[in-house]
């Protein structure tokens, strides 16, 4: 599978030196926030793939989607100021919003941007694209690709295979070995990849999914297993994923998408001030405290070393979040 080099990889594996919570294993870091910084986080591993094709079928203009302060938004806006591209984004939200975070980053890319309501970002996203592709192909001789929410196709999950492969070699070269692996996943493409580069590679580890928002069996049912059999199609080789090695976890969703409670910021503040690693309120600081909350239930499991993929998300803080914490 041919892909663009958009993204500063291999990223880092560190050691997490967590003080305050005394965990029943060695935790570690990937550092996918480190991808970039106007193409930080895990959709520049997706874009790889899927810009690639789109300038191999000679796309000028790109239509992607998503919430207000959506991190895969502003990494489409970046990678198509860096290639030529022309990137318009419906993002959900009230009209005239303050431009801030990724949508600030958006503008500056000089990205188009039409604010949709969330019902129907909801309900009409996907037709509310194809429209907009008709418009611009019909206005001259231009060639429009539409990205799905989260950058979440089959194509761009293998930027997630390639990530797992990447991880294999760096355990190699660190003696260690990740039973568990863990992450936030919302749209699950992510997720999907490395649940696919597990089977593929035959490495039969623990992968834990934090679900952001909504429920597990939705994100199964519609989300995870229409990628993986789209992965299978795209891909040569045969490859048997083992329903075993899914493990979603719910329940760590808290008040739902982009919604906080006090005790999530006050976690991510704990964990920036004890480690100097910056999570964000949206993925990444919901799925680490899930994942720290679930270690420390049980402490007497294996003493194993156990990976936390970061995800990014670190544009994504609003001026509501930063006001619940008082700072
Ligand atoms: C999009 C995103 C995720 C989730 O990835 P999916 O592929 O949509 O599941 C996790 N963390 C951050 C910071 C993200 O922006």
């Amino acid at each position: 599978m041919k892909r663009l080099s958009l993204a500063n990889t291999p990223t880092p594996i560190e050691p997490i030196q967590f003080i305050e919570a005394d965990l029943p294993v060695n935790l570690y870091i990937k550092r996918d926030d480190m991808t970039g910084l106007g193409l930080s986080g895990n959709k520049v591993r997706k874009l790889e793939y899927i810009l690639w094709q789109a300038l191999k079928d000679q796309v000028t203009d790109v239509i992607t989607c998503g919430a207000i302060q959506s991190n895969h938004a502003r990494a489409t806006a970046m990678a198509c100021a860096r290639l030529g591209l022309d990137c318009h984004l419906f993002l959900a939200g009230q009209e005239a919003p303050e431009k801030e975070g990724n949508l600030f980053f958006e503008v500056l890319a000089g990205a188009e941007v039409r604010m949709v309501s969330g019902q129907d970002y909801d309900q009409a996203r996907e037709t509310m694209m194809a429209d907009w592709a008709r418009d611009i192909e019909a206005s001259g001789d231009k060639k429009v690709l539409v990205i799905p929410e989260g950058g979440s196709n089959p194509l761009g999950s293998f930027g997630y295979v390639r990530a797992f492969e990447e991880i294999l070699a760096q355990e190699e070269e660190m003696g260690l070995h990740f039973q568990k692996i863990a992450l936030a996943a919302g749209s699950f493409g992510t997720y999907a990849g490395l649940v696919y580069g597990n089977a593929k590679f035959n490495a039969g580890r623990d992968l834990l999914a934090y679900n952001i928002s909504g429920q597990a069996q939705d994100k199964l049912d519609n989300r995870l297993l229409p990628i993986l059999e789209g992965m299978g199609q795209l891909d040569e080789a045969q490859v048997l994923v083992d329903p075993q090695s899914i493990k979603i976890r719910d329940g760590y969703q808290g008040l739902g998408y982009a919604k906080s409670r006090i005790e999530e910021l006050e976690f991510i503040r704990d964990f920036a001030s004890q480690t100097g690693i910056i999570l964000d309120p949206v993925y990444t600081g919901k799925a680490m405290y899930g994942l720290v909350t679930d270690l420390l239930k049980n402490p007497d499991q294996p003493h194993q070393d156990v990976l936390f993929i970061h995800t990014g998300g670190a544009f994504g803080w609003t001026q509501a979040q930063r006001n619940m914490l008082l700072l």
